[in-house]
């Protein structure tokens, strides 16, 4: 079908403690985003744009997320990679289609996830559709600069292959963040923040986040065995739930689900 750039806000209710370890990057954005807002000499020219690049699934869609959060501003997740393939052909009108509706929007958050897709370097691919999608997208990041406009917009791109990227588009994000993978402080946070309001006294911290980033794992990795842990104990604890699935669901409704201490 045909594509709306509309259908892609969303509100987002991430706040930035919902995010363990990266207090640094955090902080970098939080300031961003004061500067963009505060008011200020024509001179000063507040970074427009921010590239975020580092290994998969280490918080780059909830930092895009915590800071549509915390300004309660329209938040357009674009994972570029989808829209390139699906709508090739017009993907450059889809660009300014994008921009059109979070300018109209604003205050707005546009996060250009799989960024990579959107600006292979031209000399991969010299196709017609790739050129006019580039210069698209150099059209706005560049507009964006001299717009005058009190609201924010700030695009935020995420990447795993920075090297992948176009030098043109490159240079229009002059202000670039490294996400790592986490240390054992952040990993320890992590788990703390996925698994929220259950009884973790039994766990061992300190050994857990060394072995998490002993074994190299992301915040997503450690999002999957918090997880797992709690399937298991949800299952050990309650052999009966096949059985209440043949209750009628208000009746249902009247019982709680066992609970005891996490372990992993
Ligand atoms: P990709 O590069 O694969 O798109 P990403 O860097 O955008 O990944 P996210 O989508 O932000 O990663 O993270 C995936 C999930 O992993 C999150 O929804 C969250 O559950 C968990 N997660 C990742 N990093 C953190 C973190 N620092 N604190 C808390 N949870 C995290």
């Amino acid at each position: 079908g045909a594509f709306n750039a509309s259908s892609l806000i969303t509100h987002s209710q991430v706040r930035w403690d919902d995010i363990g370890g990266l207090d640094e990057v955090k902080r970098l954005m939080m300031e961003t985003i004061v500067i963009a807002g505060l008011k200020k000499p024509e001179s000063v020219k507040p970074w427009k744009g921010i590239l975020l690049y580092g290994p998969p699934g280490t918080g780059k869609t909830l930092l895009a997320a915590a800071a549509a959060g915390s300004l309660n501003a329209s938040f357009f997740d674009v994972k570029a990679d989808k829209i390139v393939s699906k709508y090739f052909g017009e993907s450059s009108k889809l660009i300014s289609g994008l921009y059109t509706a979070a300018r109209s929007h604003a205050p707005s958050i546009v996060f250009l996830d799989e960024f990579d897709a959107l600006s292979q370097s031209r000399s991969d691919d010299t196709s017609d559709a790739t050129r006019k999608l580039l210069s698209s997208l150099l059209t706005e990041l560049d507009g964006l600069q001299d717009k005058k406009s009190d609201r924010l917009l700030l695009t935020l791109a995420a990447t795993n292959t920075p090297w992948d990227l176009d030098t043109a588009v490159l240079s229009r994000f002059p202000r670039r963040i490294f996400i790592p993978l986490p240390d054992e402080a952040a990993c320890r946070e992590i788990i703390r923040i996925h698994t929220e309001s259950l009884d973790i006294s039994s766990l061992n911290l300190d050994e857990l986040g060394a072995e998490c980033v002993k074994k190299r794992y992301s915040g997503r990795d450690i999002h999957t065995l918090c997880q797992q842990a709690m399937w298991t104990m949800i299952r050990d604890e309650n052999t009966e739930l096949h059985n209440l699935a043949l209750l009628p669901f208000d009746e249902l409704q009247k019982r709680s689900l066992k609970v005891r201490a996490l372990s992993m």
